[in-house]
């Protein structure tokens, strides 16, 4: 018998018995090429998911763990940034008087048999994200970027132009 394909990141609720079931997500860059508009493209994370399926709603726990592969703000280099987390939502029936998903409720028509996880995931993976990309000390960006950087501030910086009154002094020096 063939068994019946379920999306990746889906959790196939139809066929499970009530009580608690774990389910192990990998979240790598091919999870994140769903998502165009990511500002995360790469990573490792394990998301191990606790569902608890009763017999009008779902209890869903996410435990959120990995390396984020991003790039430092500073120097452009690559930053790799741990992230641990811990997340519940709760998915019910669209029959029961709900009808509209809030942040830790999302609403399941009661003719679905998978619940799909990965706006969940990638919502929370992207919280977990910190907003500053920066490599914690100077020194451990590129150095090589770094310097460049200030070259061009210095040389953006008005106050090494000459100040007028010099240059005017130093033509008439010259003119004598
Ligand atoms: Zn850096």
């Amino acid at each position: 018998m063939k068994k019946k394909k379920t999306q990746k990141y889906s959790i196939p609720f139809n066929g499970l018995k009530e009580g608690k079931h774990d389910f192990t997500f990998e979240v790598d860059q091919a999870f994140f090429e769903n998502f165009p508009f990511s500002d995360i493209e790469n990573a490792d994370v394990t998301v191990n998911v606790e569902f608890e399926k009763k017999s009008n709603l779902f209890n869903i726990v996410f435990d959120i763990n990995g390396v984020l592969h991003l790039y430092c703000d500073r120097c452009n280099d690559s930053l790799d940034i741990n992230i641990q987390g811990k997340e519940r939502l709760i998915a019910k029936f669209d029959h029961e008087n709900y009808s509209e998903s809030t942040d830790d409720i999302i609403i399941i028509s009661s003719s679905d048999n998978d619940l799909d996880l990965s706006n969940s995931i990638y919502e929370f993976i992207s919280l977990l994200k910190p907003s500053k990309l920066e490599h914690k000390n100077m020194e451990d960006c590129n150095q090589d970027v770094i310097k460049k950087l200030n070259e061009i501030s210095v040389s953006n910086d008005s106050s090494d132009e000459v100040d007028p009154r010099w240059a005017a002094l130093e033509k008439l020096k010259t003119k004598k």
